[in-house]
């Protein structure tokens, strides 16, 4: 029973993903809500070196932002 809900959830997100997100890459099936998102999705990230390097493992960021928040996260630095 529990299992059958779990599923029902699955897909009524996948539903919802579809319908809120309906620009998709066409390089990395990616999806984005609106087209100004998947336009800066390609240029920006899909196809590109991520430009920021962790300084305390090999993660690598395409934003800045993000990499202050997986060091954040991942290192409890700031
Ligand atoms: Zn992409
Ligand atoms: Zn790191």
């Amino acid at each position: 029973m529990l299992v059958l809900v779990m599923f029902a959830d699955v897909e009524y997100l996948a539903t919802e993903v579809y319908h809120l997100r309906p620009y998709q890459c066409q390089k990395c099936c990616k999806r984005y809500s609106t087209r100004s998102n998947l336009q800066r999705h390609i240029k920006v990230e899909c196809g590109q070196e991520p430009r920021f390097q962790c300084p305390y493992c090999p993660h690598r960021s395409n934003y800045k932002a993000n990499l202050a928040m997986h060091i954040y996260r991942r290192h409890r630095l700031q």
